[in-house]
């Protein structure tokens, strides 16, 4: 967790920026975060008022990621963040439950490559659909896992059995300790794998002794 709030500091916050792909940037009011003024914005977003060129300024709160900005501001009983930014299409990195929204926001993130690691979320927020309840995700994760896996299944190590229409190598981001288990929406809980790994995780006989083998393989997983 690092939140930072840059006021006058234009060199810091360019900084800031620089290392943070997959930040939050909160305009808010002059001097203050204000719960019935609160945009976010994606870092490099020129909708983001600089000091420079304008008589009145607002405040930027800067926060690692989406989830940081959201779990802060709840923590502080504010509304949940403005996503609607049109400039900079902020909601690429909106936690979601939308399956498709999702996947277009991962579409969006890697042809836009990015510098940082994402946090993920430890608590992923659980919104109750229908009769049953969903668990939001982050496409930040599923790209960085995507983009870490770089065509290969995180199991078998064989390439991904075809490209997708937009020529993304085909993984399938899966949850080692899933979600409705409790487990976290984070880099250290998710792999890519091919079709065939991802069932054989879920479905197999041997599943337990794959889960042994993908925590071995992969060091960043956390049990
Ligand atoms: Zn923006
Ligand atoms: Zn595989
Ligand atoms: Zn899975």
């Amino acid at each position: 967790m690092a939140y930072l709030t840059f006021d006058k500091d234009e060199e810091g916050f360019d900084d800031w920026v620089k290392s943070h792909s997959f930040g939050i940037v909160i305009n808010s009011s002059p001097g203050k975060l204000n719960p019935n003024y609160i945009k976010a914005h994606r870092p490099e977003c020129y909708s983001i008022q600089r000091h420079a060129s304008a008589k009145t300024v607002y405040s930027k709160h800067c926060f690692d990621d989406a989830n940081e900005a959201i779990e802060y501001l709840e923590g502080i009983a504010f509304p949940r963040p403005s996503f609607g930014c049109t400039t900079c299409k902020v909601s690429a990195l909106e936690p979601t439950i939308d399956v498709q929204q999702l996947e277009k926001s991962v579409k969006k993130l890697l042809a836009e490559g990015f510098s940082s690691t994402p946090s993920g979320n430890r608590k992923p927020a659980r919104v109750p659909f229908l009769s049953t309840t969903l668990i939001q995700r982050d496409p930040a994760v599923v790209a960085w896992v995507l983009k870490e896996a770089n065509g290969k299944c995180d199991l078998c190590t064989a390439d991904a059995p075809f490209l997708t229409n937009d020529g993304r190598p085909y993984l399938e981001v899966h949850h080692v300790r899933t979600l409705a288990s409790g487990g976290p929406d984070t880099i250290d809980n998710t792999v890519a794998l091919c079709p065939n790994c991802h069932r054989s995780m879920h479905y197999s006989k041997g599943k337990d002794a794959l889960l042994e083998k993908i925590y071995i393989r992969i060091f960043r997983l956390i049990r």
